[in-house]
């Protein structure tokens, strides 16, 4: 079978303002204390158009000289995850990656190089409403659903 995939990027938008507003005043509301590391993973999250591994936030941080240490990194994230701000994506190669979970409705699934680890995104609407189609004839009342499509990106296939 032939698969012809539509990466529309002009749908992959970095998460908005209204995202960062959001968490901050969900972690304000928890009771957490504004600045240092969560600041840093919150700013960083809300630029990513896709997910991050908790090494890369780490990585990257200390790149723009603002290191936080990984288990600070890893802290951030269960609070941000525990308020459901940042949605854990499993791309099947056993790494946790976060993302922002974005009110708007905002939907993509993932790409998974497996030679060289690279994740990306894609929007796709037949996929889309496939997917609705075959979830109405289940008789299951379908919340969420994910793709991971696992290969080799043109760079190593
Ligand atoms: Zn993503
Ligand atoms: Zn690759």
């Amino acid at each position: 079978m032939r698969t012809i995939l539509v990466i529309d990027t002009k749908k992959i938008h970095c998460a908005s303002m209204s995202w960062t507003k959001d968490a901050r005043e969900a972690l304000d509301a928890a009771g957490y204390r504004r600045g240092g590391a969560r600041a840093a993973v919150v700013d960083l999250l809300s630029r990513q158009n896709c997910c991050l591994s908790a090494q890369d936030i780490h990585d990257q941080l200390r790149k723009a000289r603002r290191p936080v240490g990984i288990a600070s990194v890893y802290r951030a994230l269960e609070a941000l995850a525990d308020l459901r701000l940042v949605k854990r994506v499993d791309a099947g190669d056993g790494i946790a990656r976060y993302e922002p979970a974005t009110a708007d409705g905002e939907h993509h699934h993932h790409l998974v190089c497996r030679d060289c680890g690279k994740v990306e995104a894609f929007s796709d609407s037949r996929l889309e409403r496939a997917i609705d189609r075959v979830a109405g004839g289940l008789g299951y009342s379908v919340e969420e659903h994910e793709v991971v499509l696992l290969g080799a990106c043109a760079d190593c296939s």
